[in-house]
Order: C-alpha cells, then sequence, then structure tokens
C-alpha cells in the first residue's frame, strides 16, 4: 500500500524504495549494497560524502535490525498510521564539511525510521534542533520530516548505528558492524574538530572510532558524563545527557544545559579555533 509524504503529497511504499522521489534520498538505482558486516569495510572505503550516504541508506549488513526496522515500517505507530515509513538506515545529514558532529545511539523507530532524516520526527529532535537552532546552526527550530526546508550551517548529525534497533539497544556485534560507516564519514569531514556525544553510547562509540583512527586516548580512558570533555589529536569530544524523553521530562537535562554545552563546543572548536 502507498501513502503521501506528508509535506511532498507523494506516494510512497514502506519501507521506502530507494531512488523513488523520497525527499533527500541518497541513494540511486545502481547504488550498491552491502550485505554482509565485511562488504559494509569494502563499500565505506573509497567514496566520496554523497556516494557514502547512498550506500548507508541501503544497507543490509545486520539481519535483526533490517527485520526489526521494516517490520516498524509496516506495522506504524496508530498516530503515524496514514503515513509512508522510510524504514532504511538513516545516514547522516547537515552540513557536509562541518566544525561540529553531534553523535547519536540510533534512529528512532517512529522518529527516523520514520522521516528518513536522523533526529527528525521525535521528541529528542524537538529538543536537539531547537537548541541548533538557538545556537545558530539550524535554519528552523522545529524539524518535522525531511522536505521541510530546515538546514544546518557548520553541524552535522550523524548516529553510531544506522538503523533503528528494538528497544533502542543495539548488539555489540551490531555496533561494530556500523563503525567502518562512521569512520569513513569521519575521515570525509577534514574540518570537524568537535564531537558533541549525545549519551554514554556515543561517547564509548567515538572513542573507539578515533582510537582505531590512530588517535591517541588519555589515560586513563576518559568518563562520560554531561560537559565532559576529551581531546584526542585533533579532535575534541564533548558529552551531554542525551536529550531523550527520560532526561528531559526529569529534568536531567534542561534547555539551558543543552545551549551551554553549544557553547562550549563553539569556544573548543567553533570556526574562530584555528
Ligand atoms: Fe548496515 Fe549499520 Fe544498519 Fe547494520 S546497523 S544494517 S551496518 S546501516
Amino acid at each position: 500500500m502507498t501513502l503521501p509524504h506528508p509535506i511532498s503529497g507523494r506516494l510512497f511504499g514502506s519501507p521506502v524504495p530507494p531512488a523513488s522521489g523520497w525527499p533527500d534520498d541518497p541513494a540511486s538505482p545502481g547504488t550498491p549494497i552491502a550485505r554482509t558486516h565485511a562488504e559494509v569495510l569494502t563499500l565505506a572505503a573509497d567514496c566520496d560524502l554523497t556516494e557514502l550516504d547512498a550506500r548507508v541508506s541501503v544497507c543490509r549488513a545486520c539481519p535483526r535490525l533490517v527485520a526489526w526496522r521494516e517490520d516498524v515500517a509496516s506495522d506504524k505507530r496508530a498516530s503515524f498510521a496514514g503515513e509512508p515509513y522510510w524504514g532504511r538506515p538513516v545516514p547522516g545529514w547537515g552540513d557536509p564539511d562541518p566544525w561540529l558532529v553531534v553523535l547519536g545511539l540510533a534512529p528512532a523507530a517512529h522518529g527516523g525510521n520514520r522521516t528518513g532524516r536522523v533526529f527528525t520526527g521525535d521528541r529528542s529532535g524537538e529538543w536537539l534542533f531547537a537548541a541548533l537552532h538557538r545556537a545558530g546552526l539550524a535554519e528552523l527550530p522545529t524539524s518535522a520530516h525531511s522536505g521541510d526546508g530546515q538546514r544546518l550551517t557548520g553541524a552535522r548529525i550523524l548516529a553510531a548505528v544506522r538503523c533503528a534497533p528494538p528497544a533502542n539497544k543495539p548488539t555489540p556485534a551490531e555496533r561494530d558492524a556500523c563503525a567502518p560507516w562512521l569512520a569513513a564519514e569521519l575521515a570525509l569531514l577534514p574540518r570537524a574538530r568537535v564531537v558533541l556525544c549525545l549519551g554514554g553510547f556515543a561517547w564509548d562509540v567515538a572513542l573507539r572510532q578515533l582510537a582505531t583512527a590512530g588517535l591517541p586516548v588519555p589515560r586513563p580512558r576518559p568518563v562520560f558524563g554531561h560537559g565532559a570533555v576529551a581531546t584526542l589529536g585533533e579532535f575534541t569530544l564533548l558529552g551531554s545527557y542525551h536529550p531523550s524523553q527520560q532526561n528531559t521530562f526529569t529534568g536531567k537535562l534542561t534547555a539551558e544545559m543543552l545551549d551551554e554545552v553549544f557553547v562550549a563546543a563553539r569556544e573548543l572548536g567553533g570556526p574562530h579555533v584555528r
């Protein structure tokens, strides 16, 4: 069954077929598909950022996550029953030459897995994009759906794991399978200096990635916390509590705390820090 995209009105199946006209779909009919962890390693190498986004968006290397993301896309939450669901991996999104990388855990089942854009269409994204807008990094204070006119300048948002996982918990094997996509993307962002890690999972993945890339990890190993800072070569990791409902409803993370993190990020690696 096809349903209308909430903004463009065009009809799509769920999951959305690659290169079928979804706003910002990076895939083309010829985009190669990784079906194994070894193929992720191969396909993540030797391509530019546009092609990397395309290859990520059609990856099928983790059977459990492929099944889950597609099941969610097919069953849908009742409140979104009239919409098509993306149901594919969610590539990085934002400025192609950023100074700031915002790293999350994974797409939300009914957020990024529905809209096709990271942190878009859920409560966490409402908090994050509002803060990005207040920090002068996002065109709009909201991020409702792909094709909504949102644009980032100076920042790019990535997920450590590109497919929505059950209970927001990828397995260590899935985390490691997806790592080559993240490593390749970081290597293709030469101006990036600050990696803002939303939550302990992202912090851990960022430390692993930069260590694997040969950057020296401080001893003792830096511990995640809100406002924690760690320097590895030319990168600075900055920790923030994740803007999950669990944290924002309880007041563990406030809008002011999030604003302070973006001020700190700019001081650590903004365009003036060269
Ligand atoms: Fe591919 Fe990553 Fe999704 Fe696994 S989690 S299927 S490696 S995009």
